[in-house]
């Protein structure tokens, strides 16, 4: 067996991030391209809006013909014909006349302005409503004012999204406005899930004695799931190096870009892991110096890369949340790679061993900047303090007191207000 090397935290993602790359496109449907990243650039084939249109239910007339207008003193036009949204107008508007207008139908001709009903002593309330043969202004207008103009939004031949730019459903708005409906971006990371340990108990098993229910599986497939990335969920391999072999071998079938383990990589007797990958792969152990952490495995099989992450549940959890989540942004294409972070003020001293450690903790916004509280039990094992947290406190590596009213920077897992 190798010998461990002792890593800073940046020095084990940065030999994680080498070990991947971004992954090819793919050409999926529009709404399928949701929250990943374009392939390629995006040319506007149509302009936006396609034609002048009205922004106000109301009237298309000549600017002119309101000169001077106000309730004192109306305005009076004929109206001379009617355009809905969907249609094409054929009446020109002459000086003197008015062609009734719904929002979005088009402009037209001759028109170079439009006023809104409400300006007018016909504010109709319902579609029975004939159409007057005249109507009073009670204000005046400008030329263009209520004229949404062809190409305001968007100019035909313009690129109008980057090669990079992650979809949203904004994105995803204006490219169905376009007429596309199928998009290249970047394929989704398949990530292999796999949880080992003899004491492993499925889900949905009763507890026996000396087992426990297989949590870091799930863990790992909702933090694979929340990245936008696909789990493939390999399920539970027993301590034994055939059992292991047998799991990751239906990751290779299945074609997994990125293999996920957890447990059985730190000194305990049972820890095959490591022994697998050693003969099957390229495999690097590490002591990364961080707390919860420590024992890492990276490296690839069957040229795989792979990712062998601590057992205890928190361990594993921060683990993912440092190394495995930037190496799966990466892979789809997506940056950064880090999640935000902000200064927080803590108001209970802080030991630390020298490790760089990763404290649960809340942080709020007050007037003066960001406070953070830690959750309680910092043991790895204590799930709850993360169900509770919304960050994790950095204590840089060498330091091993803070006092209270330092600063210290918080990663953020989640903002207050947001799920993932
Ligand atoms: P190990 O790395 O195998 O020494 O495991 C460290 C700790 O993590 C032990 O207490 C294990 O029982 C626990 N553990 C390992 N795998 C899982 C899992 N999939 N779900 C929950 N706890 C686990
Ligand atoms: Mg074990």
């Amino acid at each position: 067996m190798s010998e461990a090397e002792y890593l800073t935290v940046q020095q084990a993602l940065t030999a994680v991030l080498a070990g991947v790359s971004v992954l090819p496109a793919e050409r999926v449907s529009l709404l399928e391209g949701l929250g990943r990243v374009l392939a390629q650039d995006v040319i506007a084939q149509d302009s936006l809006p396609p034609f002048a249109n009205s922004s106000m239910d109301g009237y298309a007339l000549l600017a002119a013909d309101l000169a001077g207008a106000s309730s004192d003193n109306p305005a009076t036009l004929r109206v001379v014909g009617d355009v809905a949204a969907g249609a094409v107008p054929d009446i020109k508007v002459e000086r003197g006349t008015a062609v009734r207008i719904m929002t979005g139908a088009p402009v037209p001709p001759g028109a170079d302005a439009v006023v809104p009903v409400e300006d007018t002593n016909e504010a109709w309330r319902n579609r029975e409503r004939p159409l007057p043969e005249q109507i009073q202004v009670n204000r005046s207008v400008k030329v263009g004012d209520y004229i949404r103009h062809s190409g305001e939004d968007i100019e035909a031949g313009h690129t109008i999204l980057a090669k990079g730019h992650v979809l949203r459903p904004q994105e995803v708005g204006v490219l169905a406005s376009l007429g596309i409906s199928e998009v290249e971006v970047i394929r989704r990371p398949r990530v292999a899930i796999l949880a080992t340990g003899d004491e492993l108990l499925e889900v949905d098993q009763p507890l026996q004695p000396g087992k426990i229910r297989n949590s870091n599986g799930y863990t790992q497939a909702a933090q694979v799931l929340a990245l936008g990335a696909e789990p493939i969920v390999l399920g539970i391999a027993r301590d034994t190096e055939t059992a292991v072999r047998q799991k990751l071998q239906a990751g290779l079938e299945a074609k997994v870009d990125l293999f996920i383990s957890s447990a059985g990589v730190s000194v305990g007797a049972y820890d095959v892991v490591k022994a697998v990958l050693e003969q099957e792969g390229n495999v690097g152990f590490w002591r990364v110096r961080m707390r919860p952490g420590k024992p890492l495995a990276y490296g690839s099989y069957h040229d795989v890369p792979y990712l062998g992450l601590p057992g205890n549940p928190v361990s594993a959890m921060v683990s993912f949340e440092r190394f495995a989540r930037a190496a799966i942004l990466k892979m789809s294409g997506k940056e950064p790679l880090d999640r935000p972070t902000v200064q927080a003020t803590i108001h209970s001293e802080i030991h630390s061993d020298g490790r760089e450690s990763y404290l649960r903790a809340v942080v709020t916004r007050s007037e003066t900047g960001y406070e953070a509280t830690q959750t309680g039990d910092q043991g790895s094992h204590i799930m709850t303090s993360l169900v509770k947290a919304n960050a994790l406190l950095i204590v840089p590596e060498g330091v091993r007191y803070v006092a209270p009213g330092s600063q210290l920077t918080a990663w953020m897992i989640n903002w207050p207000e947001t799920i993932f």
